[in-house]
């Protein structure tokens, strides 16, 4: 088999939901262990590792906006809660050895470092894990693209997106067992069909940046290795 890693530089998105397991709310800190391991195995393989989280777990602004809160205020609690994540996931790396570093979109200079694009490069090329907290730090945005912008702004190969699904599908296989996983599918296809996989601004900026995406589930054992690998692991969203 092969033992060289189809990739060089990675952008992984962890949603904030990845993050809490089973549980309802939070970080369950038994499945942040084993996320870090298994990023760590990637590490070891040489791969270079820049996360963007999310912050769905803890807070999200659709919502609170629906229910009268000023839209933009709830977005900014909304970056605040992917930074909490951010420090979290930091702590389980350094537990586990991982050298790490946070940035933050936000200016949260007690907390965490300003996100500094050439830095951040830096740290990459000496094999320092680098966490992007606050997303895009705009309100109105997503952590998915803010995956993609610092997918595109670190020259990353591919960015991977956890979820809890193994993959696209035809349809949602919780509510359709007839649904099938897609190996590929063109970026114009996901969008057109509206599969949910990213949102369309996200979409659009990898596609016009020619930055493929992998959807995978991080509930697999070992799958985030076998997507490094470039071993047909979830779905690939390409040209
Ligand atoms: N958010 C934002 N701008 C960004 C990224 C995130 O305003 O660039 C806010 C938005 O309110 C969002 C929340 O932060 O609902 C958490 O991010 P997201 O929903 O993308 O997290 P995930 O679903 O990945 O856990």
């Amino acid at each position: 088999t092969n033992t060289t890693p189809a990739y060089k530089r990675i952008l992984l998105k962890l949603s904030g939901e990845a993050l809490m397991g089973d549980d309802s709310y939070g970080i369950n800190r038994g499945v942040i262990e084993r996320i870090v391991a298994e990023i760590g195995e990637v590490v070891a393989l040489g791969v270079q590792v820049a996360i963007v989280i999310g912050g769905g777990n803890i807070f999200r602004g659709v919502a609170p906006a629906a229910a009268g809160m000023d839209r933009a205020t709830a977005d900014y609690m909304g970056m605040l809660a992917t930074v909490m994540n951010a420090m979290a996931l930091q702590d389980a790396m350094k537990h586990q050895g991982l050298e790490c570093r946070v940035q933050s979109a936000l200016n949260l200079e007690q907390v965490a470092e300003p996100f500094i694009r050439g830095k951040a490069l830096r740290y990459l090329e000496e094999g320092t894990v680098v966490i992007f907290g606050a997303g895009t730090g705009n309100p109105f945005f997503t952590t998915d693209t803010a995956a993609a912008l610092r997918g595109v702004e670190m020259s990353a190969d591919v960015v991977i997106k956890a979820t809890k699904v193994d993959g696209i599908y035809t349809a949602d296989p919780k509510k359709d067992p007839s649904a099938t996983r897609y190996e590929k599918l063109s970026f114009d296809e996901a969008i057109a069909k509206n599969l949910k996989v990213m949102d369309a601004t996200a979409l659009t900026l990898c596609r016009d940046q020619n930055l493929p995406i992998i959807v995978f589930s991080i509930f697999k054992l070992g799958a985030l290795k076998r997507v490094v690998m470039g071993e047909g692991e979830g779905t690939l969203v390409h040209l």
